[in-house]
């Protein structure tokens, strides 16, 4: 494997905690729940998006790029970190964000602008074709832009995932635990290709259990044949001889409410739940819907008593700004 030579630009400090949630477990009467803290890397309030952009960013350095130029929505977190990595690589940073300029700046939005982004706004259908308008119109006047997809998910970003499988397996070995399962939000896919791959590279063999945000399983859209090609062109990259198809991913589409960046009761139940019991933060538009889903699942007996499940926490607080109004 040549994970380790990959670039890589370190942009936090690892491992992220993980934490017993006892109140949390004693309530659910279900299996015992831990989380692991990757809401905690250490950049720009966190999230999982840290990981991806250490080797996204690893590359950018490597290619001699300027400037950093991605998409997403208004309230994106990959946005707001990739905002923040650019200061600390002393890198330009372009975003490009679906949706109409508000008249104060809350949330992930603020932090993109203390962070000095040039936001460029858009309509969603359009965002696509204005992030490559905007590194054209970079190049034009002699820049160097770098391309990140959204959410960072390609295989370069999703080697940050299978590296946390491999931080998370020693961290496992000196606790002598292995959960059952890992629970953790899905979207971009970036993810849970990673983590998927990165169980097998590291022979763990409980179940990897992405809970849908915004994708579905069957038809034309369905999310699979994406992971299936985020986690095969991440298994070359780092040089595994490794091959996944669709059957290897689990995916819960049953949490998508009303849609993306759209949360309900489930979503702010849970964000009373975990802050009232464990005094951790979750946001709305991700990981309260991962974690309303997984306490679902567990009203429903999916998980036994003698069981233990891994939440993985992918961070996403800076959101709650946002949706002040609804507190
Ligand atoms: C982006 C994001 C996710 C989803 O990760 P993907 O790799 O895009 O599937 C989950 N939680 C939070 C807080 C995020 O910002």
């Amino acid at each position: 494997m040549k994970l380790d030579k990959l670039p890589r630009f370190n942009l936090a400090e690892f491992p992220t905690p993980i934490h017993h949630l006892r109140t949390l477990t004693k309530g659910c009467q279900g299996p015992s729940i831990y989380m692991k803290r990757d809401d905690l890397t250490s950049l720009g309030m966190g999230g999982n998006k840290t990981r991806k952009l250490e080797f996204l960013i690893g590359q950018a350095l490597a290619d001699g790029a300027d400037t950093l130029v991605t998409a997403g929505g208004i309230q994106s977190n990959h946005c707001r970190l990739t905002a923040a990595a650019a200061c600390k690589a002393g890198l330009d940073c372009d975003l490009v964000l679906n949706g109409t300029k508000p008249e104060v700046p809350k949330g992930n939005l603020l932090l993109d602008k203390i962070f000095k982004a040039r936001v460029h706004y858009c309509d969603r259908e359009n965002r696509d074709t204005r992030l490559f308008q905007v590194a054209g119109d970079l190049t034009a006047r002699g820049k160097k832009p770098f391309v990140i997809p959204l959410g960072g998910s390609n295989a370069m970003g999703s080697v940050g995932y299978v590296n946390a499988m491999i931080e998370l397996k020693d961290q496992l070995t000196s606790m002598k635990f292995t959960p059952d399962a890992i629970v953790f939000a899905s979207s971009s896919g970036g993810t849970q290709a990673g983590l998927t791959l990165g169980a097998k590279v590291t022979g763990f063999a409980g179940q990897i259990l992405g809970i849908s945000i915004d994708q579905v399983k069957t038809g034309e859209d369905s999310f699979l044949p994406i992971l299936e090609k985020i986690a095969n062109e991440t298994a070359q990259r780092i040089g595994v001889d490794m091959v996944l198809t669709e059957t290897d991913f689990s995916l819960n589409c049953d949490y998508l409410g009303a849609g993306y960046a759209r949360p309900g009761d489930l979503e702010f139940n849970a964000i009373d739940d975990l802050a009232q019991q464990e005094g951790i933060l979750l946001g709305p538009v991700y990981t309260a819907r991962a974690m309303g889903g997984l306490l679902d699942l567990i009203q429903r007996k999916l998980f036994t008593k003698d069981q233990s499940v891994l939440f993985w926490h992918t961070g996403g607080t800076p959101e709650l700004f946002a949706w002040a109004d609804r507190f």
